[in-house]
């Protein structure tokens, strides 16, 4: 016997149908005399139409409300797991996040889990009892919902699997398993037998929805084992309540990898979109005069790019932000003028970056030179390039994306045989 959490996303628990799906995989483990936890999301789609309900009631809106709204997806598909289960003669519950509670930070819209009081939810297992947590939401320290950021069920999910000391963390979802890069973009991708944990953070920072990235983070800090497996199966197949070996891609300790490939996956973020500041002033703390405010201002930057300048009185400085933020930091910018010294500000949006990534990258040369050769055979100019140790990230125009993931996909012979 032995403690499992199962999380099911939003494709998969849709509609009706779909949610005595997912009751018949947490029947098969409970059949099994597994203690049960299940994480669910909200019904696909639904958190896209609750953030759009608040937006469109005000742009501008209050953080904390968009929290009262928007967990309110979680908390309609527990609720109808429950029921779903009981109805099937299994003893579950629901409980939304402030129910059990999981106390999080008070970022409302991006929170993080604080502190997660597992007891009463190991007591109730203990008795039998399925909990049925709704993902995504906890209580901030104002007491109020907080929610976890988009794709923050998985989230929940690792951190109620150490809360519970569970002895296994299932993240149910419409593939089967993490794959050599989006197999919706390059149906030639391979599934992943085990991902390491730094490799699986990169691949999920840099745009693998698969996991979110706190999800990974605490899955490390925590050492709790984690599955990507697909909900979209026969429950009942053979091996779907294979205990050690169940179907899917483990996320684990990189020591656990014995097959190693220099390059791991390929990953894929659209909506980045670019600002040059042109002949910026070439001074010390000019940098900090620019990314100061645009942090103050909660707007995430991510590549920089500075190049040395002719003379040693100006400079170009470029970066990359998400396109939604780009007209907000286009303004804290120009208020900024005067004390950055610049001449003009450009910016280009709808660029997509494409990563490259493997731990094999620090023992091997050559790597990055793969992949701009690739590129360059293909016409597909580059804007702006990023690295660390274990990935390369390339700035591209958005309309050559797809084809750059593929083609860097074939280029270090990830594709399937
Ligand atoms: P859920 O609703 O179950 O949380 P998500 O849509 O958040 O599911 O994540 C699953 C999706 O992630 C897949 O449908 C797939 O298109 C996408 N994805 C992106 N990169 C990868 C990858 N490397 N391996 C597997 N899936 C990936
Ligand atoms: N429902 C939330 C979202 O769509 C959380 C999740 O699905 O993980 O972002
Ligand atoms: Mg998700």
């Amino acid at each position: 016997m032995a403690r499992i959490v199962m999380k099911f996303g939003g494709t998969s628990v849709a509609d009706i149908d779909r949610i005595r799906n997912v009751a018949r995989h947490v029947k098969r483990e409970v059949d099994a005399g597994h203690e049960v936890a299940v994480v669910v999301s909200a019904m696909s789609g639904k958190t896209n139409e609750l953030v759009g309900w608040t937006k469109a009631a005000d742009a501008m809106h209050d953080a904390r409300e968009y929290d009262a709204v928007v967990a309110s997806g979680e908390q309609v598909t527990s609720g109808l797991l429950a029921i779903t289960l009981q109805s099937m003669g299994i003893n579950a519950r629901s409980w939304q996040g402030w129910q059990i509670p999981i106390h999080t930070d008070n970022s409302h819209g991006a929170a993080r889990i604080l502190e997660i009081d597992g007891s009463e939810i190991i007591k109730r297992m203990g008795e039998g009892q399925v909990a049925v947590v709704a993902g995504f939401q906890g209580l901030g320290p104002d007491n109020r919902i907080a929610t976890l950021g988009r794709g923050g069920s998985d989230t929940s999910a690792v951190a109620i699997a150490a809360a519970v000391k569970a002895d296994r963390c299932d993240i149910y979802t419409d593939v089967d398993g993490v794959y050599t890069t989006d197999p919706r973009i390059e149906p030639k991708a391979r599934r992943l037998k085990k991902v390491g944990f730094e490799e699986m953070l990169e691949m999920a920072s840099l745009g693998s929805k698969v996991l979110q990235v706190r999800s990974v983070e605490l899955a490390m800090v925590f050492k709790v084992r984690t599955f990507v497996r697909s909900s979209f199966v026969d429950p009942d197949a053979p091996g779907m309540g294979d205990f050690l070996n169940p179907p899917g891609t483990l996320i684990c300790d990189e020591e656990e990898i014995v097959e190693q490939e220099v390059v791991t996956g390929i990953a894929y973020a659209k909506d980045e979109a670019q600002i040059s500041l042109r002949r910026v002033a070439d001074r010390p703390g000019v940098s900090a005069a620019i990314f100061g405010p645009l942090a103050e201002t909660h707007i995430n930057v991510d590549m920089i790019v500075q190049n040395i300048s002719e003379d040693g009185s100006r400079t170009d400085m470029t970066f990359t932000v998400p396109t939604g933020d780009l007209e907000k930091a286009q303004k804290v910018l120009e208020d900024q003028k005067d004390k950055v010294g610049f001449d003009v500000i450009q910016s280009e949006s709808g660029l997509v970056k494409v990563s490259v990534i493997g731990v094999g990258m620090r023992s091997h040369a050559g790597v990055a030179a793969t992949a701009f050769k690739a590129l360059a055979e293909k016409g597909i100019n580059i804007k702006a390039i990023t690295t660390s140790e274990i990935k390369i990230s390339i700035l591209i125009d958005g309309a050559y994306g797809e084809l750059a993931v593929r083609t860097l996909h074939s280029a270090y012979g990830l594709d399937k045989k």
